[in-house]
C-alpha cells in the first residue's frame, strides 16, 4: 500500500516522506533489502543525508518545472484583450535567451542549495527542532494553522529584509547577489536564479525559525511550499495592490531601482528602514522610470 499523503508531506512531513523513500525505493530497488526489514535506526548519517538531498532536489525541480511554466504561460505572457499589450508589462528587453539562462542558473543553484539545506532537515528528522507531531499540543489548530504561520512569515520577513539588504553591500553584492540581478526585467524563472549561497542565506530564516518556535510538521511543510510559490509570484510582474504586502510590483521595482523594496512578504521593514518605494507611482506600473530619479543609497 503506497502511503501517498506522505509523499506530498501532508501525512508525515519530511520525516515520513524520507522514510517512505527509504522503505519503498532505496531499500528494495537500490540495496535489495525487502521493505518488511525497514529499520531507519540502522541508517548511517551519510545515507540519511543523500536520501534527504535527493528528496529535496526532486521535489524542488518538480516544483520549479511545474509552477514556473504555469505562471509563465498563464500570467506572465497574458495579453490585454483590448490593447494587445502584455499584462505583466514585459517587453523582452533582456534578449531571447533570458529564460534559458535563468533555467540553467536555477538547475545548478537548486542542486547546491538543496545539499546545503539537507542538514537542517536532518536535524528536523532527528527531532532537534521544535517541530511537533501532535496537533493537540501548543493550543491546537489555532496555533498550528494560524498563529505559527503568522509568526513564521513575520520572523522570516524580518530576517530576509536585513540579509537581503546586507547582500546589497558592496562587499557581498558582486560575489553573491549580482547573479540574481542579472536581469532587470524578471520572469517567473528568475525566482530561483541565484548564486546558491545567496539563495541558501535567504532561505536560512525558515529553518532557523523551527529551532526557536514550535511548529506543527504539516504547517511547516505547507509554509515552505507557500514561500516557494511566493518567490515565483514576486518575479512574475503581475501584481495586486494590497495594503502592507510586498508584491510583484514592489519586487519589480527592486530589480529596476536596485536599492528599494528589499522585503519579501511585507513592506514594514522597507518603510522603517527608509528603502520603501511605492511601485504604483513609478514605471513600469505608472510614472517615470527609476533610472531617471535620484536613487536611495545603502552603502
Ligand atoms: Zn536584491
Ligand atoms: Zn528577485
Amino acid at each position: 500500500m503506497l502511503e501517498i499523503p506522505t509523499i506530498i508531506g501532508l501525512g508525515l512531513g519530511f520525516d515520513g516522506s524520507t522514510n517512505w523513500v527509504n522503505k519503498y525505493v532505496v531499500d528494495p530497488y537500490l540495496l535489495g533489502v525487502p521493505s518488511e526489514d525497514f529499520n531507519p535506526k540502522t541508517h548511517s548519517v551519510h545515507r540519511k543525508f543523500l536520501v534527504i538531498w535527493a528528496f529535496l532536489l526532486v521535489m524542488t525541480y518538480a516544483f520549479y518545472f511545474t509552477f514556473c511554466p504555469l505562471t509563465y504561460y498563464f500570467l506572465f505572457k497574458r495579453k490585454d484583450s483590448k490593447s494587445g499589450n502584455n499584462k505583466a508589462n514585459w517587453y523582452q528587453r533582456e534578449g531571447k535567451d533570458q529564460v534559458r539562462n535563468e533555467i540553467k542558473t536555477s538547475l545548478w543553484s537548486i542542486a547546491v542549495m538543496t545539499a546545503m539545506t539537507a542538514p537542517f532537515e536532518l536535524l528536523v528528522e532527528s527531532e532537534k527542532t521544535k517541530i511537533y507531531w501532535d496537533l493537540n499540543q501548543h493550543g491546537g489548530k489555532l496555533y498550528a494553522f494560524v498563529i505559527s504561520p503568522i509568526l513564521f512569515i513575520t520572523f522570516s520577513d524580518t530576517c530576509i529584509y536585513w540579509i537581503h539588504r546586507a547582500l546589497h553591500h558592496k562587499m557581498l553584492y558582486k560575489p553573491l547577489h549580482k547573479l540574481h540581478h542579472r536581469y532587470k526585467e524578471t520572469t517567473p524563472f528568475s525566482a530561483y536564479a541565484f548564486h546558491p549561497i545567496d539563495g541558501w542565506l535567504q532561505g536560512c530564516p525558515y529553518h532557523i525559525f523551527v529551532f526557536l518556535f514550535p511548529m506543527h510538521h504539516v504547517s511547516y511543510f505547507i509554509s515552505l511550499a507557500c514561500v516557494g510559490m511566493w518567490t515565483i509570484n514576486i518575479h512574475d510582474r503581475v501584481t495586486w495592490n494590497l495594503p502592507f504586502v510586498n508584491g510583484a510590483a514592489h519586487h519589480t521595482v527592486h530589480h529596476t531601482g536596485f536599492n528599494y523594496n528589499y522585503g519579501q512578504y511585507l513592506v514594514f521593514w522597507d518603510k522603517f528602514g527608509g528603502s520603501y518605494k511605492d511601485p504604483f507611482v513609478t514605471a513600469p506600473y505608472n510614472g517615470t522610470p527609476l533610472d531617471k530619479e535620484k536613487r536611495f543609497k545603502t552603502s
